[in-house]
């Protein structure tokens, strides 16, 4: 007989105008798998802030093991045996393995002395309970974003968790490190430990959970066994539409007119006689796994690391880039990868991070910034890329991650750059973002922007791309066009590598 875990009741949250959730209801049982889906911005981290008692709901009820919870504080949530696996999984980097599974524990304890054999022994039972293997005196700092993930979870075990809630938590880890997370989750559910995965990639909702709830707009649009779903029925509702493929409208670039051009570019320890050429209208893309060099490149053409010899040729001037003013003033403009840390002014106006790049031109004789000016730019640009918010004053850090990567863009293309550098544009973004993205990203090509396209995300890399680069150990390896190529050519191709890696991690 299935026994219910937790259940919310008409869950309604309002954040000023935007309805994050819409009367939404859904119970999960003990030792079952959820996975909760929908497209950034449709409630998904809200609804899990609600379980943890960090927000309070407008209206609505939970109940976990039958008690009810009118208004729940973070701590009858953990009391309760609900544990959140945020995607920074708060830990020490600095202490241990051993020290960060047993730190609650040692905390409660209150113990003066620290009895360090026991710590050991709590934190070796921690890591067997999910039967994964990892040095209990390694420091967290010099392990994997996999393996800090795993202690995570031996804490949120050890704390008797009953149910673990991880938020998107596969976005910066691997295929077979997707796997092995997959097999932990699969095994909490067996001890009877019910888990919420919280994800927006498609394949992984089929794989991993016994049940999908889809959120869109903050209503709860469907609630089913996941055997029973196929990926166009996910995809079409969370997105409320659906995404057809066989439409896609290329840009075609002219061959005759190089835009932009590498020589021999060289970074020590990053990446070895890279030359290519970017051809008017063009969207080339350049992919590689972790390691490749793929990221070195990037920063280097943008002057954030230097290239330590080699030629750059833009519009058919030879140009140094040795800092990121020399890459800015050349028009050459950038899209990281890591868009909170490297993107965004997260404290300041959505306006302002808009305006950033241009706001010499946006200033008025006297040398005042012209408000009204900015305002109608930046309203252009949110509108342009469809940035979900009430209006443009409100801080960035008020947007939903997906809408971030937005605003980076608008930032970068109010700027109009010559060339425009995207690393990794949609990672962590939903389908529904994704395709806006790239729509923009080929009408960018179109209207004579040159792109260059890091992404290791390969049916975004056919979804957009005129060429494919492949990088390899720092190398170009082999050049792709995408009408002679395929989704399933380049994977292969991509993982091969991967394969000669693990070959000769193992020799060594
Ligand atoms: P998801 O996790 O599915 O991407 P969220 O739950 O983060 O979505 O966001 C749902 C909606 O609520 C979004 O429109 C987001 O902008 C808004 N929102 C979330 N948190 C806040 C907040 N603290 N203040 C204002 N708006 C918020
Ligand atoms: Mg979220």
């Amino acid at each position: 007989m299935e026994e219910e875990l937790l259940r919310v009741e008409g869950i309604t949250k309002r954040f000023g105008g935007v309805t994050a959730l819409d009367d939404v209801s859904f119970s999960i049982n003990k030792g079952e798998s959820l996975t909760l889906v929908g497209q950034n911005g449709s409630g998904k981290s809200t609804m899990i802030k609600i379980i943890s008692g960090v927000y309070t709901p407008d209206e609505g009820d939970i109940y976990i093991d039958g008690k009810h919870y009118g208004k729940m504080s973070p701590l009858q949530s953990i009391q309760a045996g609900i544990q959140v696996i945020y995607q920074d999984f708060s830990l020490f980097p600095n202490l241990t393995v051993a020290e960060n599974i047993a730190l609650n524990d040692l905390i409660i304890s209150g113990a003066k002395t620290v009895n360090w054999n026991e710590v050991k022994d709590f934190a070796r039972e921690g890591l067997r309970k999910i039967n994964v293997d990892i040095p209990l005196a390694a420091l967290v700092q010099d392990l994997s974003t996999a393996d800090r993930q795993l202690i995570a979870i031996s804490k949120a075990i050890l704390a008797d968790a009953k149910l673990i809630i991880m938020d998107e938590p596969t976005t910066a880890l691997t295929q077979n490190e997707v796997k092995a997370l997959f097999k932990v989750i699969h095994d909490l559910n067996q001890q009877g430990i019910a888990t919420i995965f919280v994800s927006h990639k498609l394949t992984e909702v089929r794989e991993i959970g016994e049940r999908t709830i889809i959120l869109r707009n903050g209503q709860k649009i469907l609630d089913q066994d996941a055997t029973e779903l196929d990926i166009k029925t996910i995809e079409y509702q969370m997105t409320g539409r659906h995404i057809d493929r066989s439409s896609i409208q290329y840009s075609e670039p002219k061959e005759d007119e190089v835009i932009f051009e590498v020589k021999d570019f060289n970074l020590s320890h990053g990446f070895f006689d890279v030359s290519f050429k970017l051809y008017k209208n063009e969207v080339l893309g350049i992919t590689g796994l972790l390691g490749s060099g793929r990221t070195e490149l990037a920063l280097s053409l943008f002057g954030q690391k230097p290239a330590d010899s080699g030629t750059i040729i833009l519009e058919g001037k030879e140009i140094k880039i040795n800092s990121i003013f020399d890459a800015t003033s050349n028009g050459i403009g950038f899209v990281p990868e890591d868009r909170l840390k490297e993107g965004l002014f997260l404290p300041q106006t959505i306006n302002n991070n808009i305006a950033a790049k241009i706001i010499d031109s946006l200033k008025n004789k006297l040398g005042f910034l012209d408000q009204k000016k900015k305002m109608d730019l930046a309203g252009e640009w949110i509108e342009r890329l469809d940035v979900k918010t009430p209006h443009g004053e409100l801080p960035a850090s008020s947007l939903s991650g997906g809408n971030q990567q937005r605003l980076v863009l608008a930032k970068w293309l109010a700027f109009n750059p010559k060339v425009l550098i995207l690393n990794g544009p949609t990672v962590g973004v939903d389908v529904g973002s994704k395709a806006a993205i790239h729509d923009l990203i080929r009408n960018l090509a179109k209207e004579g922007m040159g792109i260059i396209l890091m992404s290791d995300d390969i049916p975004e890399l056919m979804h957009t791309c005129n060429r494919i680069l492949l990088m390899h150990r720092g190398r170009i390896v082999e050049e792709f066009d995408r009408e002679s190529t395929n989704e399933d050519d380049l994977n292969t191709k991509l993982i091969a590598d991967d394969r000669d890696e693990n070959q000769k991690r193992q020799v060594e």
